[in-house]
């Protein structure tokens, strides 16, 4: 299987060359060198004075990124979507008050310039990972990319789909490990650590973990940050909310700040160990 997967990706431009990883940088923060930044932040930008708390207290625990949707893709079209453009604005200004830089999903093509203007990263959701026109439009542009594995992808397919943007010309790819729909039925996703460690063999490109939505449930997204970082990672996202019990989605999954506050510890230490710095 390995071979098969090697052989069909040799001779792309995501495949491994000299076994080092791609330094991707973006403001103040690496992906892919000595340290393992955490990007935290809520599921959805729910209104401003929220997201600054969260920031605040995501940043002082360590945090070096702010994460937060503004173009939510739910399941139901009766939940909440997002705030759109005005939940772009306030990220990029809550990120400019904390001096972090921030991350949000893009949905649309037609959402791209927004984003573009408001945002340092561009997330590519699960559900667009297979969504070929846009990954063709994100290998035009100048800033990087977190590529989500879709819902069922194949690491084949997920690498191929970097592909797309790589061949476009845009080499700021990093590729977010979410989980896999399974046969389980007691976690949302099953996170699957097996391709953290087999694509950072395959593929030059850094790969980061979300172990909120890989697990979906609160308690596991500590243990699943460790494992995640023990097995390569070169970045985490988790989301945090002030108050998950009011959260207007993925509120199950979320840590409290105080949550938060304690696994940045306990990360802290193991990185050391690795010889690795989360800031
Ligand atoms: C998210 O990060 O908020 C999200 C919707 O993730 P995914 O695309 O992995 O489901
Ligand atoms: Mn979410």
């Amino acid at each position: 299987m390995i071979n098969t997967a090697l052989k069909k990706t040799a001779s792309m431009l995501v495949a491994a060359t000299d076994g080092e990883t791609s330094m991707i940088r973006v403001k103040n923060v690496c992906f892919g060198g000595k340290q393992i930044p955490v990007i935290a932040g809520p599921c959805a930008i729910e209104n401003e004075d929220n997201l600054r708390e969260t920031a605040f207290k995501v940043r002082a625990a360590g945090a070096v990124m702010l994460r937060g949707g503004a173009y939510k893709p739910r399941t139901s079209p009766y939940s909440f979507q997002g705030h759109g453009r005005s939940g772009l604005q306030c990220l990029a200004r809550v990120g400019e008050e904390m001096n972090m830089p921030v991350i949000t999903e893009l949905m649309d093509g037609e959402d791209l310039d927004a984003v573009m203007e408001y945002s340092d990263i561009i997330q590519i959701g699960a559900r667009n990972m297979y969504n070929y026109s846009l990954l063709r439009k994100l290998g035009k542009i100048n800033k990087p990319v977190v590529l989500k594995r879709g819902l069922s992808a194949t690491i084949e397919e997920w690498l191929l789909a970097a592909e797309y943007i790589l061949a476009g010309g845009n080499k700021q790819v990093i590729l977010c490990e979410r989980g896999i729909r399974s046969a389980e039925t007691w976690t949302r996703n099953t996170l699957d650590l097996n391709a953290v460690a087999l694509v950072k063999q395959l593929s030059h490109l850094p790969v980061i973990v979300d172990p909120s939505h890989g697990t979906g449930v609160r308690s596991l997204v500590g243990p699943m940050s460790m494992a995640a970082v023990a097995a390569g990672a070169d970045g985490l996202m988790i989301e945090v909310h002030p108050r998950p019990e009011t959260a207007l989605s993925d509120g199950e999954q979320s840590l409290t700040p105080r949550g938060f506050s304690q696994l940045m510890r306990q990360l802290e230490a193991l990185v050391a160990v690795m010889g690795r710095r989360v800031r």
